[in-house]
């Protein structure tokens, strides 16, 4: 399919003009960031993994009725979208402490909490998006009252589907990070995911082992981020096989 112009470049993810107004085609990079960009390489293979990880979740998440940008996967490393109007925020919903709550609060990571909790972060690479309460992001206009009950409601809905689906392989969600998006619809106007859903944006432990398969493999040095993005992937079948063979084969 004919990519359109690039419309924007992100650290992991670049956007170009889809076929169709209102699509857009969503390619993913070998790039891995940490640290707001402070740290960097490129990780064979992990844009690949990520195109059909995200494809599986979004798809996933069709099926049980969360609304979402995906429409289908095009090649390797390129999605066909919709195009939406980013909401400044990244969501973040929590089932375990870890990252930024364990060093803020003290709290050991891998410290079941109470229940999911939901917090949001103004996404402003400049000012290292910082977390906000919800009255800033009300005051501001950044999203309405009723756009926030309904992205809690959404956010809550993909911590469901996603720890259901990663507990039926053996991994536990810590926790993760979605964008959500607004599209229009005649009058309408409604919420929907966007972004991506990877093991870039999720925590994830073995529940047995405890060993991380998500990008604390990159931000802490533990080891091959390929290798622990694959495992991710072959558990939940979304490679064509389980050898290393096939694995290569996807990526390259
Ligand atoms: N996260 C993300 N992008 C960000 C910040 C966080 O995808 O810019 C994800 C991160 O991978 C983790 C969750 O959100 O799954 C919570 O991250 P945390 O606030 O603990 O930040 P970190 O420790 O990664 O700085």
């Amino acid at each position: 399919m004919a990519r359109g112009k690039k419309i924007y470049e992100g650290k992991a993810k670049t956007l170009y003009e889809g076929p169709e107004p209102g699509t857009l085609i969503q390619y993913f990079k070998d790039d891995a960031t940490a640290f707001n960009a402070e740290k960097k390489a490129i990780v064979d293979g992990k844009g690949v993994l990520n195109n059909r990880l995200s494809e599986f979740f979004m798809e996933g998440l069709n099926s049980i009725g969360v609304p979402n940008h995906f429409i289908k996967r095009l090649n390797m490393r390129e999605q066909l979208i919709r195009q939406c109007e980013i909401v400044p925020l990244e969501v973040i919903v929590r089932n375990y402490a870890a990252g930024s709550m364990s060093k803020r609060l003290g709290i050991e990571e891998g410290t079941q909490l109470p229940r999911p909790i939901i917090e949001f972060s103004y996404k402003d690479d400049d000012l290292g998006d910082p977390l906000v309460p919800e009255e800033y992001i009300i005051a501001f206009g950044w999203a309405s009252q009723q756009e926030m009950d309904d992205i809690v409601a959404l956010a809550l809905r993909v911590n469901d589907y996603l720890s259901g689906v990663m507990y039926g392989v053996g991994i536990k969600l810590i926790d993760f990070k979605i964008e959500i998006g607004r599209v229009f619809e005649g009058d309408f106007m409604r919420l929907i995911v966007a972004d991506e859903i990877s093991p870039d944006s999720c925590r994830l432990w073995d529940i047995e082992s405890g060993q991380k398969l998500d990008k604390d493999v990159f931000r802490r040095d533990l080891g091959n981020l390929t290798d622990a993005y694959t495992e991710v992937a072959r558990r939940l079948g979304v490679l064509p096989t389980n050898g290393p063979a096939a694995a290569n084969s996807v990526i390259n």
